[in-house]
Parts: structure tokens; C-alpha cells; sequence
């Protein structure tokens, strides 16, 4: 296959990919202990060899530690101050709505992918969950655009017009149900049959968290499913793919340590100390599917009034509450948390490593996590793992050593290796 490594440059970064396949993968919810428990039991040889011959490390990735907003991170290359994208949804003030963020329309900056496409690769985006799919599309797939964008949970419905591909079951097998671990494995087999297939040349595939969301790091049915991700890990380098690896998120058990979920409930507390009016938005899910608990470690608070002392009085009563560790303002949450600051509540609060945040106990249909709650969002799951399959440069590797991030993936992969 003919490769161009034609530079092109996208939000302010040049990219001068080599003449090899180039493969960027999200891993969604690889909290580095899934790693770890996978690679000392031998079950991911191929990770093994590229730690050893490549680089493996730690990037911290973009706040609230969601998949829609390190994705839109890591397509991107830059904060979600900069993307746009700082939730799945958010409290639309003035219109007095929830609004959901899973288009490309909310997005505010170009991802890399029509930029590479122009620049004589062939681009193609996997991803599980289709509501990614619009974000990842946007500029890349249509009559004038030839690149590649479906997801392992609308497979069938791929279309050359709309997703540039028609064959996506025959090419890669049957779709999957969205929630299994053949949803995520789906993605990889797509991204190595594209590859030897000659389809793409330039490739992001992203997972979906399920598994993790279930599944502790040692649990037999987590190691199974790592073993079957190494092993298209090893096809893609035996096609002499660069491949960098990261997550969006970490995640962890939210449980008391008799299995009970360990909630703190925010508007029961406020109403329950200040009174009626306020709002408190939980951006990790979808606003009408309950059924996942909607339970994270990050929530927006809308207050009834933004007087001085009234804050200050609000932000030092939930500081109490057991369980949260952090409760900021929503200008110094916009610049520490480089969030975009028009579309958040007044104040933004994250709760710690085994407890999520709520708003009422009506609200959530705890039915749904009987078996244990495992989640993220906070600054416990902000942490991912960084895998990249060649040295890196010396610069690229003390950078690696300080305050990467992981939407520094596609540069690390394209720019940072010493891959030609
Ligand atoms: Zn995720």
C-alpha cells in the first residue's frame, strides 16, 4: 500500500505522519489496573513486547473524566475550553432545557481526520457507541469526502453515502449487542480488516466501557476480554502499524464496603439545607436513561442565586458532605478544569475515589446496579495509561515524562515515535 507522509496541520499542531499505517486507539474506561492485571498473568503478550520495545506511561486526560469529552479530546488535540464539549449534556440556562452534546454541531473545533484525508490518507473512524459516531464524521464522510465512519452498534446500517463503507458485516462479521465485550473487540477486528484490506491507512478506533463498568481488573471475564483485545493488537503490528493507545477515562468501584452504592445525594442535601431551586445536572449519561444509574464522581450545580455570601456559604456546606473533594466556582472550574465556561452550572463538584455524586434517591433506579456500582468522572479516573508501539523521541519522551495528556495521542503516535 501507498502511504503519503504529506504534514498537515489541525488546531494549531503539525502532524507528519510516517509512511506506515498509523493507528490511534481509546480503550474506554482502561483504568491502568486492567493493564497491569491482564500483563502479570500473561494473558497480553503483544502489550508486554510494545511496553518493553515502545513506551508505556501515564497521561492525564480532560475533566469530567467522561467518554464524549476525552474523545472529543483526543480527535481533536485539544480541551474540551477548546472543543466545546464539556459533558454529555448541559443546562441550557436561558432556553431552560437539558441539552444533549452527542453532534457534531456542538463541536467548536475540526477534528485531524479531513485533514489527514486531504493530505492523501486513507482515514477511518470506529467507534462503539454510535452517538460518537456524528463528532467523529463531522468533515470526513460524504460526497466529497471519502473517509470512513461507522460504529460497531449500527454496523448494518452503514451506508457508502452517509459512512463510506456498505459491506461493514461482511467485511468484519454480524453486529454486535452494544452491551457485551463484542462490542469493543468489534471495533478492533474492523480497524485490522480495514488495514489488510487496504481500506484505511490512517485509523481511530474507540471502545465502549461496558466491560469495566462490570467487571473488576482481575475478574476472569476482564482478562478474557484484554487477551482478546491483544490479540488484534498483535495483527495490527504484524501489518507494521504505529499504534498508540490510550483511554478517556479510568474507573473505579463506587461501593461502601458492604456492596451498597455509595451515593451522595447533592440536591436532597441543598434543598434539605437552603431550600428549593436548585439544579443539579450529572453530564455522565444521557438525561433520560435512568437506567444506568446516571451515577458519577462530577456534577454542575445550578443555584437559585449567585450573591457572594450565598455561594460561599453553599460551596463551604457541600465541602462537608463525606465524600466530596472538591466543590469550585464555575470560572476557576472553566480555567483549572479547561472546561468551556457557557455552558456549565455555577458550581462544579467531584467526589472521590469510591463515591459518586446524585440528585435524589427518586431519581435513580438503583435496580440497574445491584450487582455494583463501578463508575468515573472525577479526578480518580483522570489518569489513563499511554502505550505507544515505537521509542519515542527524546524530546517526545521527557515530555512523557511530565504533564502529557491523553489527546497528546495522535501527536505521540504521528510525531513522537521513531517510526519512518
Ligand atoms: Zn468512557
Amino acid at each position: 500500500m501507498n502511504m503519503t507522509s504529506a504534514t498537515f496541520s489541525v488546531n494549531g499542531r503539525q502532524y507528519s505522519p510516517p509512511a506506515r499505517p498509523v493507528v490511534g486507539i481509546c480503550l474506554d474506561g482502561s483504568a491502568d489496573d486492567y493493564f497491569d492485571a491482564a500483563l502479570v498473568r500473561g494473558r497480553m503478550p503483544h502489550l508486554q513486547r510494545i511496553s518493553l520495545q515502545g513506551w508505556r506511561g501515564m497521561a492525564r486526560g480532560a475533566m469530567p473524566s467522561f467518554t464524549n469529552v476525552n474523545n472529543s479530546s483526543i480527535v481533536t488535540g485539544v480541551p474540551p475550553s477548546v472543543h466545546g464539549i464539556g459533558g454529555n449534556f448541559f443546562y441550557d440556562t436561558a432556553a431552560g432545557q437539558e441539552v444533549m452534546m452527542n453532534s457534531s454541531r456542538f463541536l467548536r473545533a475540526e477534528t485531524l481526520f479531513p485533514k489527514a484525508q486531504q493530505s492523501g490518507r486513507r482515514v477511518a473512524v470506529v467507534t462503539a457507541k454510535e452517538k460518537l459516531r456524528d463528532i467523529f464524521a463531522h468533515g470526513l464522510v460524504g460526497p466529497r469526502n471519502p473517509g470512513i465512519a461507522f460504529s460497531s452498534e449500527k454496523a448494518s446500517q452503514a451506508r457508502l453515502e452517509s459512512h463510506g463503507i456498505d459491506d461493514v458485516e461482511t467485511l468484519v462479521g454480524p453486529t454486535p449487542l452494544i452491551y457485551s465485550g463484542e462490542a469493543s473487540l468489534y471495533v478492533l477486528r474492523a480497524g485490522v480488516r480495514l488495514l489488510e484490506a487496504g481500506r484505511a491507512d490512517f485509523l481511530y478506533l474507540s471502545t465502549t466501557d461496558f466491560m469495566q463498568h462490570k467487571f473488576a481488573p482481575e475478574a476472569p471475564e476482564a482478562l478474557d476480554f484484554y487477551a482478546g483485545i491483544d490479540g488484534y493488537l498483535g495483527r495490527l503490528l504484524e501489518m507494521g502499524a504505529v499504534v498508540g493507545i490510550t483511554a478517556d477515562h479510568g474507573m473505579n468501584a463506587k461501593q461502601r464496603s458492604d456492596g451498597s452504592p455509595n451515593v451522595v445525594y447533592l440536591e436532597s442535601e441543598l434543598v434539605g439545607r437552603f431550600g428549593t431551586g436548585f439544579r443539579v445536572i450529572l453530564p455522565i449519561t444521557d438525561p433520560y436513561v435512568v437506567h444506568h444509574g446516571a451515577l458519577g464522581s462530577f456534577a454542575q450545580v445550578h443555584l437559585p442565586r449567585t450573591d457572594v455570601p450565598f455561594v460561599a456559604e453553599v460551596i463551604s456546606f457541600l465541602s462537608s458532605l463525606p465524600g466530596v473533594t472538591e466543590v469550585l466556582e464555575r470560572l476557576i472550574a472553566a480555567a483549572r478544569m479547561e472546561l468551556p465556561a457557557d455552558r456549565m452550572g455555577d458550581l462544579v463538584v467531584c467526589s472521590g475515589r469510591d463515591s459518586v455524586l446524585g440528585r435524589t434517591p427518586e431519581y435513580h433506579d438503583l435496580k440497574a446496579i445491584e450487582g455494583g456500582l463501578r463508575s468515573h468522572g472525577g479526578r480518580y479516573e483522570e489518569m489513563v495509561p499511554l502505550f505507544l508501539s515505537e521509542p519515542l523521541k527524546p524530546a517526545y519522551e521527557a515530555r512523557a515524562r511530565a504533564d502529557i495528556r491523553n489527546f497528546d495521542l495522535f501527536d505521540f503516535i504521528v510525531n513522537g515515535t521513531s517510526a519512518r
